[in-house]
C-alpha cells in the first residue's frame, strides 16, 4: 500500500512544530509532511522560559531577554549578570517565547508548501507496524516510514514503575500593577520568600517573576509536589504576594496554569522500527526543572538533520550517565523530604553561580565542575539519597534477571 506521506508528524504542540519547522527548512519540497493534532489555531496557553545564546533556535521569537536574573531566599537574595561562564558559553540570555508568536510563525512558514498537509483530528493511537508507523485517528488510518509523536508515552514506558511521581504545578498571572513594584531587568527564576507548605504538608513552592516594566509582569506561583491544586489555589497566592510587595489595584490580562511531569522514569526516544517519540513523552523534561524547550529543539533538529543525511533517525547521544543519577537523587530528597528543598537550593545558589548552575542544568558541564558543585552542597542528604537510588536501581536490575 502506498505510504500517506514521507514523514507523519502527529501532535503539533511543540515538539512537533519544532520538528516541522526543521524539517520545512532543510527537507526538498518533493518531501511529503503531514502533520495530524486535535487543533490547528494558534494556542496561547503557554509561554516558554529558557536560556541560551542570542541564535539559539526560536530566540528570534523571543517577546523578553534578560542578562539579569536573580534568586531570592528569606535572608539572602543574588542578583548576577548570566553569559559570562567561560569559553563556548558567552552571550546567554534568559527568553520567552509566546506559544502563540511560535505556533503562528511555524504556521507561517508551512502555509504555502504544498507538499506538507495538516490534519485536524483525534489521535487515537499510534502503532509501529512491520512497514512503516501507522497513525490510528477519528479521521482514518493514516501510514509512513517514520512517524514523529508526541501525544502519547510509548507502551514500554506507560507500563514503567515510577518511584518519585512528582509534579511542578503551577499558575501564573499576566498582571498589570497600579503601582511600579518590578525590575523589568531582572528576572527572578526562584523566589522562596514564601511558606514551604500546603497545610501540615511540606512542599517546594517559589514565585517566578518575568517582568516587561515597572507596572506589568508575569508571576507564576510554583508547587513541587504530588498533588497539583485548582487554580484558585495559585490565585490566592499571587493576589497575597502581589498586595505584599504593595502593587496596589491590579489588573489580570492572562492567565495560564500547567503541570509538568517530575518523575524518575526513564522515557524512550523510539516505540519501535519507525516511530520516534518527541518532547515530553520522550523524556524531553528535565526532571528536576521542568524545563523542556530548549531540549526538544535539540532532539527534534538532530532527528530531522540525521533522517535527511542517512535516510534514518539517529537517537540523540544521551548525556552523561552522572546527570540521570544526580536527577533521581534531587527528585528522592524532593519526595521523601521536602522540608529539605529551599535549604537545598538556598545552599546551591549560595556556592555555585547562576550561570554554574544553568551550565549544570545544560548537561554540558565538566565532570570536575560538576564534582565541585556537589562537593558544596549538604553531603548526608545527598548520600542518603543516593544510596536509596542505587540500591533502587540494584533491585531493579536483578528483578529483571530474575524475570528472564
Ligand atoms: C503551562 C505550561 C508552561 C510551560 N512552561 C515552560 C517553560 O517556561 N519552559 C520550558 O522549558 N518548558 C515549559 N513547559 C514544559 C514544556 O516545554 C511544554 O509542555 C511543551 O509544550 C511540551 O511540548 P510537547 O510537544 O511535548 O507537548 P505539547 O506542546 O503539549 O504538544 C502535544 C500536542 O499533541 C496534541 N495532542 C495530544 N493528544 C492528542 C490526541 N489524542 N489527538 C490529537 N492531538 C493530540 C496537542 O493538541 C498538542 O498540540 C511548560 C508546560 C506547560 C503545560
Amino acid at each position: 500500500m502506498r505510504p500517506d506521506a514521507d514523514l507523519i508528524i502527529a501532535g503539533a504542540g511543540c515538539a512537533g512544530l519544532s520538528a516541522l519547522w526543521f524539517a520545512s527548512q532543510r527537507a526538498p519540497s518533493s518531501t511529503e509532511i503531514l502533520v495530524i493534532d486535535r487543533r490547528r489555531e494558534p494556542s496561547d496557553d503557554r509561554t516558554w522560559g529558557f536560556w541560551g545564546p542570542p541564535d539559539a533556535p526560536f530566540m528570534n521569537l523571543a517577546d523578553g531577554t534578560w542578562k539579569s536574573v536573580q534568586v531570592r531566599f528569606p535572608d539572602w537574595q543574588t542578583t548576577q549578570v548570566i553569559g559570562d561562564c567561560g569559553p563556548g558559553v558567552d552571550g546567554r540570555v534568559y527568553a520567552r517565547v509566546r506559544q502563540r508568536d511560535f505556533d503562528a510563525a511555524v504556521q507561517a512558514v508551512i502555509a504555502d508548501r504544498p507538499n506538507i498537509r495538516f490534519i485536524e483530528t483525534e489521535i487515537l493511537d499510534v502503532i509501529d507496524e512491520p512497514d512503516g508507523g501507522c497513525v490510528v485517528t477519528s479521521a482514518g488510518e493514516f501510514r509512513s516510514p517514520l512517524v514523529f509523536q508526541s501525544v502519547q508515552l510509548s507502551p514500554q514506558d506507560r507500563s514503567a514503575p515510577v518511584r518519585h511521581p512528582l509534579r511542578q504545578h503551577f499558575g501564573g498571572w499576566e498582571v498589570c500593577t497600579e503601582l511600579p513594584i518590578f525590575d523589568p531587568d531582572i528576572a527572578t527564576l526562584m523566589d522562596f520568600d514564601t511558606a514551604q507548605n500546603s497545610g501540615d504538608q511540606f512542599d517546594t513552592a517559589f514565585f517566578y517573576v518575568l517582568p516587561e516594566s515597572r507596572n506589568r509582569a508575569l508571576i507564576e506561583y510554583t508547587v513541587f509536589s504530588l498533588d497539583p491544586q485548582a487554580p484558585e489555589f495559585y490565585d490566592a497566592h499571587l493576589q497575597s504576594r502581589l498586595a505584599a510587595l504593595g502593587g496596589g489595584e491590579i489588573r489580570i490580562e492572562r492567565r495560564e496554569y500547567g503541570v509538568i511531569p517530575m518523575e524518575d522514569r526513564v522515557l524512550h526516544q523510539r516505540s519501535g522500527a519507525h516511530i520516534w517519540n518527541l518532547g515530553t513523552v520522550g523524556g524531553r523534561t528535565k526532571p528536576t526543572t521542568g524545563y523542556t524547550f530548549q531540549r526538544i529543539h535539540t532532539q527534534t533538529q538532530h532527528l530531522v538533520n540525521t533522517w535527511l543525511e542517512h535516510g534514518y533517525p539517529l537517537e540523540l547521544p544521551p548525556a552523561p550517565r552522572r546527570y540521570g543519577f544526580a536527577d533521581r537523587t534531587l527528585l528522592n530528597i524532593l519526595h521523601r523530604h521536602p522540608e529539605l528543598g529551599r535549604p537545598i537550593f538556598e545552599k546551591l545558589f549560595r556556592t555555585s553561580s547562576i550561570d554554574t548552575v544553568l551550565t549544570f542544568l545544560e548537561e554540558s558541564s565538566s565532570l570536575r565542575r560538576d564534582a565541585r558543585l556537589f562537593a558544596r552542597l549538604p553531603w548526608w542528604p545527598f548520600l542518603r539519597a543516593a544510596a536509596h537510588e542505587w540500591v533502587a536501581k540494584l533491585a531493579t536490575k536483578i528483578q529483571v534477571v530474575r524475570n528472564r
